[in-house]
């Protein structure tokens, strides 16, 4: 299928030549468009809320790099301070200032987080993480939940969200059924699972890690209780909890869910909004458990670009930028309006769905729902989501090309931005 209302040919004709060069033409899956069909559109350059194409085509956009961009794309601030560390060269490879002063902020600012370590994505993050959990307690199990994603290292590709969620890939083939033989699942939002087991593995379990909001399965929100329910049972069995903040730390409140819940897990991890819109994850937690990361301890993890000046001082900006005063309250004001927008007008044109949003981040679901785990997820029709995604781009409006994937605003999204969205949106789906 080709877009028949917008021209694309540059696109096409890129795609089509980076098939030979990179497996799918992409440099990572879920950006094919597999699972909405047609061909994805190669972007020239980004700005504030809207992203162009090649071809010239502009659009409205919901994806913000899968959302780093809180602030915008290129917030003017942001790219100042990156040409003035420029200057000062790309990488060090060293001790700098620009690493205490992001540091300080995250520290401030996560309630779980008493000392960091840096490292350049979210899956480095985790798995990070993960070692840590294991060394600090000395035990190998570890239980996630159906549909979460935390990064494509090993041990985690079970049951897994996003890329592997939409593509409905199998677990990976590559990972030994070695790696993955201590990592246990459990549906998400499901305590009594999460209790079975704990019983059933006594004193083996080291932690357990979830994302506090899931974004990789769509937008589910955990029900009431079920953070609480986790840091008593992780509690009682002398195991740690970790909150993979990777997506909604600094996204649904400056704090993250942890903020935004009042439930501080032992060890967090973070990524995306913090590099600003480079490359950048991290890890924090408790003090004691920190202490034990090289050199400080002797679980090792180290990275040649780790705490690179550029990432930092865009993280540092972006982390300045979303102190103003009302900065949330406004995404969540303009996300409300369009997540409650597309409900209505999807009731309206019949159609059965389901959705919501926490401050800048949303999802719809084309089900009845309720939607409290991945097999509620996978109801959803992915095929009507694959017209709306398609007849959504063709009126400007660039969304994640996967049911299974959470959407995101920024603070340079208008009302009027909104507005055209839906407008476009009551298009596209009178006629799905
Ligand atoms: C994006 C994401 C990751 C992986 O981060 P990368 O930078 O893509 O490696 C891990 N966990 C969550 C919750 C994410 O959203």
């Amino acid at each position: 299928m080709v877009n028949t209302t917008i021209k694309t040919t540059k696109s096409q004709e890129i795609f089509a030549a980076a098939q030979n060069l990179m497996p799918g033409g992409v440099s990572s899956p879920v950006r094919a468009f597999k699972s909405v069909g047609g061909q994805p559109i190669v972007f020239d350059r980004v700005k504030g809320a809207y992203i162009w194409d090649v071809d010239g085509n502009q659009y409205i956009d919901y994806v913000g790099t899968w959302g780093p961009a809180i602030c915008g794309h290129a917030h003017p601030e942001v790219i100042a301070a990156l040409h003035e560390a420029l200057e000062k060269g790309t990488s060090f490879g060293a001790p700098s200032v620009l690493e205490n002063v992001l540091a300080e902020m995250v520290i401030a600012a996560v309630p779980s987080i008493e000392m960091v370590r840096f490292v350049n994505s979210g899956t480095e993050a985790c798995m990070s993480a993960l070692r840590l959990m294991r060394a600090f307690t000395g035990r190998d199990k570890i239980i996630k939940f159906e549909g979460c994603y935390h990064g494509h290292a090993d041990m985690f590709l079970v049951k897994a969200g996003s890329g592997v969620a939409t593509l409905g890939l199998p677990d990976s083939p590559g990972v030994p059924k070695s790696t993955t033989a201590n990592t246990l699942n459990a549906p998400y939002n499901d305590l009594e699972a999460v209790k079975a087991l704990f019983e059933e593995n006594r004193d083996e379990i080291a932690g357990v890690i979830l994302e506090p909001v899931v974004g990789n399965a769509g937008f589910i929100t955990p029900d009431a209780g079920f953070l609480e329910g986790l840091r008593e049972l992780t509690h009682e069995h002398k195991a740690l909890l970790v909150f993979d903040e990777v997506m909604t730390g600094f996204r649904i409140a400056y704090g993250g869910a942890q903020e935004k819940f009042g439930v501080t897990p032992d060890l967090t991890t973070l990524g995306k909004i913090i590099g600003g819109g480079l490359p950048v994850g991290a890890y924090g937690g408790r003090q004691d458990i920190m202490s034990m990361v090289a050199p400080a301890g002797p679980m090792y993890q180290a990275g040649t670009l780790s705490g690179n000046p550029l990432a930092m001082t865009a993280g540092i900006k972006t982390l300045e930028l979303l102190q103003k005063p009302g900065t949330y309250e406004y995404l969540d004001q303009i996300t409300n309006k369009l997540a409650s927008g597309l409900l209505q007008i999807a009731t309206e044109t019949g159609h059965a769905a389901c959705g919501g949003q926490i401050s800048g981040m949303f999802g719809l679901f084309f089900t009845d729902g309720p939607v409290h785990n991945y097999e509620d997820a996978k109801k959803s029709d992915t095929a009507k989501f694959g017209r709306f995604h398609r007849g959504m781009l063709e009126r400007g409006v660039y969304l994640a090309p996967s049911q299974f994937e959470a959407g995101f605003t920024s603070f340079a999204h208008t009302e009027e931005d909104i507005e055209r969205t839906l407008t476009a949106a009551r298009d596209v789906m009178s006629s799905l």
